[in-house]
C-alpha cells in the first residue's frame, strides 16, 4: 500500500510534510517523495495523515457489564474516532483484572471482539491486601502496562486503597518496573462532603461540591509525597484541576487530562446535567485554559477519554446522585483535540501528535511499534479531511453508549480512514471494515 499526496504529521515536526508512505504488510516500510511500485494506492490529496491515536484509558466493561459497553462496540467506536490502540482499565469488568487467572479469563472472552489493538492495565484494589498481594501483581506483570489504584472508589467490586496500601503498591510496582495509575480524589474530603452535599439537593452543582478542586489537589499531594519516599513510577489519571496539574511540574509524576475537562465546567454541568456526569466531575471555569496550557507545555503528558458509557436508564434516574458516572469518549477524543486544540491554535501540531499518540506510547512502553509515523513501525494511520466539519450525534455512535455531553457540537476535521497495521479498519463512507478479532493484545516492549 502507498499513501500518496497526503500531508503527513511526522514526529517532532510542527508543520505537515508532503511525503508519501509505503506500507509493507503491517509495517511502514518507507517515507519519501514520489514513492511508487505498489498496486494499492490510497490518494490522500487534501488530507492530513496523523499517527493512529492511542486512548490510554477506556472502560470496555467486558465481561460483566456488557449492557454498558463491550469490546466490539467500544473498539468500533475507537476506530471511528481514529484510535488504533486502546488501553483497557481493570476495574469495570467481572471478574476485574486483579490477578493472572482473571486476566487470562478476560483475554479469552474478548479475543474475537476487538477491531483495534489493545493493552491492559492490571488493578490493585484494597481487597487484594486481604488476599493475593503481592503475588497478584507479579502474576499480572508480564501482561499489563501498569497497575490502577483508587484513593476513593464507588465500585463494590473494586475497592479503594488507603495511603499505606498505596505505598506498598508503589514499592511492588517499582520492583516490577511498571507504573502505578491513580484515581486521585481524597477519601476523607469526599466522604463527608458527599453526606453534606446530598442534604443540599439533587442538582449537578451539589455533586460538584462533593468533589471539588481541593479533593483532587489533596489526593495528588499525598500521592506525590509517597512517590518521594519510594522513588516509584506514578501516573495521575483524568486531571480536571489546574492546581493538581501544576503539582506534576516539579515532581517526577506524570498525568493525563481529557476533552471533557478541557471543554466543560460546572456551569455546563448545571445546564447539561447527567450526560456530563463523570468522576471526578468537571470543575470551575478557570481550570480549562490552564489545563490547555499545561498540556501544551508538556506538564500534562497526554489526553485520554476515560470512555465509560452506560445504558440510557442508568443516565435517567432522576437524581444527580444516582445517575451513572461516566461518558463515552474514545470516538471523540482525537477529533476533539484536532478541532478544539490544534485547529484553534491552543496546541501545536507536534503537541497534537504527542498528546493523542506518542505520549502514551512512550509512557507505557509501546513506542517501538506505536505512537509515530516512522519507517519500521506499525502502519497505524489516520486520514483526516481538515476542511470538512461534522456534528457529534450520540445516536450515530458505534459505542453502546449514546449519551454524550458533546451532543450537537460541531468539530472541524472529518476522519476519512483509519488504518491499523496496514489494514483499513474504518472509512467514513463504509464504516467498520474488519471483523472483531483483528485487534491484538499489545504488551510492554523490552528495554
Ligand atoms: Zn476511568
Amino acid at each position: 500500500m502507498i499513501i500518496k499526496n497526503g500531508r503527513v504529521a511526522l514526529p517532532g515536526e510542527n508543520d505537515f510534510q508532503a511525503v508519501d508512505i509505503r506500507v509493507e504488510g503491517e509495517i511502514i516500510a518507507e517515507i519519501g517523495s514520489d514513492l511508487s511500485g505498489d498496486d494499492e494506492v490510497i490518494d490522500a490529496e487534501g488530507l492530513f495523515v496523523l499517527p493512529g491515536g492511542i486512548d490510554p484509558h477506556v472502560h470496555f466493561d467486558d465481561p460483566g457489564f456488557t449492557d454498558r459497553e463491550d469490546f466490539y462496540h467500544g473498539s468500533c467506536h475507537a476506530a471511528f474516532g481514529g484510535i488504533t490502540t486502546v488501553i483497557d482499565m481493570p476495574c469495570t469488568s467481572i471478574p476485574s483484572v486483579i490477578n493472572g487467572r482473571n486476566l487470562l479469563e478476560k483475554l479469552k472472552i474478548i479475543e474475537n471482539k476487538a477491531v483495534v489493538d489493545f493493552g491492559m492495565f492490571g488493578g490493585v484494589p484494597g481487597s487484594s491486601f486481604e488476599e493475593g498481594f503481592p503475588a497478584c501483581m507479579e502474576e499480572l506483570s508480564g501482561h499489563v502496562l501498569g497497575f490502577k489504584t483508587y484513593f476513593i472508589s464507588g465500585m463494590e467490586s473494586f475497592t479503594r486503597v488507603n495511603h499505606f496500601q498505596f505505598k506498598k503498591v508503589l514499592e511492588k510496582a517499582r520492583e516490577l518496573v511498571l507504573p502505578v495509575l491513580l484515581h486521585a480524589e481524597d477519601y476523607d474530603y469526599v466522604s463527608d462532603a458527599t453526606v453534606s452535599s446530598m442534604k443540599e439537593g439533587v442538582s449537578p452543582i451539589n455533586y460538584y461540591r462533593s468533589r471539588p478542586e481541593a479533593a483532587e489537589v489533596l489526593a495528588v499531594l499525598s500521592a506525590v509525597e509517597l512517590v518521594k519516599e519510594t522513588g516509584a513510577n506514578l501516573h495521575i489519571v483524568h486531571i480536571g484541576t489546574a492546581r493538581a496539574g501544576e503539582l506534576l511540574r516539579d515532581n517526577d509524576v506524570t498525568g493525563e487530562t481529557g476533552p471533557h475537562y478541557l471543554e466543560f465546567d460546572v456551569r455546563d454541568f448545571e445546564r447539561i446535567g447527567s450526560p456530563l456526569k463523570c468522576t471526578p466531575p468537571v470543575k470551575l471555569p478557570e481550570n480549562k485554559e490552564r489545563l490547555w496550557k499545561l498540556l501544551d507545555e508538556g506538564v500534562i503528558s497526554f489526553v485520554a477519554s476515560d470512555h465509560a458509557p452506560c445504558t440510557e436508564d442508568e443516565k435517567n434516574t432522576g437524581s444527580i446522585w444516582t445517575e451513572y458516572s461516566g461518558i463515552p469518549g474514545c470516538g471523540t477524543l482525537l477529533p476533539y483535540m484536532f478541532s478544539e486544540g490544534y485547529m484553534r491554535g491552543r496546541i501545536s501540531l507536534q503537541r497534537l501528535v504527542e498528546v493523542t499518540s506518542e505520549g502514551a506510547a512512550r509512557r507505557y512502553g509501546l513506542f517501538k511499534r506505536k505512537g509515530s509515523i516512522e519507517a519500521g513501525k506499525d502502519a497505524d494511520l489516520v486520514l483526516m479531511d481538515p476542511v470538512k466539519s461534522w456534528i457529534v450525534k450520540g445516536k450515530e455512535f458505534y459505542s453502546k453508549g449514546k449519551i454524550t455531553p458533546f451532543e450537537g457540537m460541531e468539530l472541524k476535521g472529518l476522519i476519512v480512514k483509519t488504518i491499523l497495521r496496514g489494514k483499513v479498519i474504518y472509512t467514513a463512507e463504509e464504516g467498520i471494515k474488519v471483523e472483531g478479532g483483528y485487534g491484538r493484545l499489545v504488551k510492554k516492549e523490552a528495554g
